[in-house]
């Protein structure tokens, strides 16, 4: 099941451009001729069935024979907003979160993260962030790829949480409120939007975690082992789509 990504304006009525490397990828590589079926989405979460009509060393052009809302898509919308991580480890949390289910990726710039990026590199990391999300909705048959913004400061994080139905804020010294009964009470309230907040390595600052009790956010702990950002991102994102009903057939 070949699937390729299209921009919005490369779908017209019933037909479908494809060109640039989709296109050197399809002749070169995949061998795909005029006749044969493709499967194309443009990233809002809609599909299309499609028969390659011609093609040339410009484009192929291919008619829709099918269209249908893509089934892959989480009813929970978690947006995971991310303490910035040095090196590759922000691409394997996006990699991993599209896999998952996640809805939208937020890095954050908070009090302790490592990494400094002026207005040029936020922009330049958030369109490779970008690329990591398109290749691994493609991979994982999702149809709607998940955004990943530029950075913001941890302030600004926490207002856009107030937009949330809940807020889940990852401490690693929280002794009392766990995640299991945190998220039984999501599923009893069938709350469908939710943040997730992780920190960079160095971990939130106190100041930090009083600033999220203060607007009612939930914090909550893991347990006594401490988990590397990128462990505690991928498992609880996997840990809120089992409890909501997202892992399943
Ligand atoms: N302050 C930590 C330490 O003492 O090494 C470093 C922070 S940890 C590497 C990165 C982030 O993962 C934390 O900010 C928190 O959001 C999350 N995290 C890791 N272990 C956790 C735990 N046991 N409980 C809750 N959150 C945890």
């Amino acid at each position: 099941m070949h699937r390729f990504m299209v921009a919005p304006a490369n779908i017209q009525n019933d037909r479908i451009i494809l060109e640039g490397d989709d296109l050197k990828h399809l002749r070169q590589v995949l061998r795909i001729e005029p006749g044969d079926t493709v499967f194309v989405f443009d990233g809002s979460g809609i599909e299309y069935e499609a028969i390659i009509l011609s093609m040339d060393k410009f484009r192929a052009i291919a008619q829709i024979k099918a269209t249908f809302q893509n089934e892959a898509e989480p009813q929970t919308h978690v947006t995971l907003f991310q303490g910035v991580l040095k090196g590759e480890k922000m691409d394997l949390i996006i990699q991993k979160g599209v896999e998952l289910g996640v809805h939208r990726i937020v890095p954050v710039i908070t009090n302790r993260t490592v990494v400094k990026l002026n207005k040029k590199d936020s922009e330049k990391k958030a369109e490779r962030w970008s690329k990591i999300a398109r290749e691994a909705a493609k991979q994982c048959r999702r149809a709607y790829v998940p955004e990943v913004t530029e950075p913001i400061s941890f302030d600004e994080s926490l207002l856009k949480a107030k937009e949330f139905g809940a807020t889940l804020f990852l401490y690693e010294n929280e002794g009392k409120k766990c995640l299991k009964e945190t998220l039984k009470c999501y599923t009893i309230n069938k709350i469908e939007d939710i943040s997730l907040f992780v920190g960079p390595e160095g971990g939130f600052t106190l100041q930090e975690v009083e600033n999220c009790k203060d607007l009612g956010y939930d914090i909550v702990g893991l347990g006594k082992r401490i988990l590397r950002a990128e462990t505690a991102a991928i498992s609880v994102l996997s840990i809120i789509m089992y409890e909501m009903g997202e892992i399943s057939i």
